[in-house]
């Protein structure tokens, strides 16, 4: 019984652990200096330009992308 709730208290905290690690990485955009625009890393768009923080890009006046739609 006990190693049942060990069991389910290890994986949340191993949910939690992923859950921030993703969020971590949507943290960051590629930002497209011509079209003034910010895009996700998968994006078809989002190459060969420079990564940098989604609150910098915001700070800065970029509109995120309508194609791989960054939150
Ligand atoms: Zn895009």
């Amino acid at each position: 019984m006990i190693t049942i709730i060990l069991l389910l208290f290890l994986t949340s905290i191993l949910f939690l652990y992923l859950k921030r690690k993703k969020t971590e990485i949507t943290n960051y955009v590629y930002m497209n200096e011509k079209s003034k625009k910010y895009h996700l890393k998968g994006c078809p768009y989002a190459k060969n330009l420079n990564s940098i923080p989604l609150e910098t890009a915001i700070k800065d006046g970029y509109l995120p992308c309508q194609i791989c739609n960054p939150k």
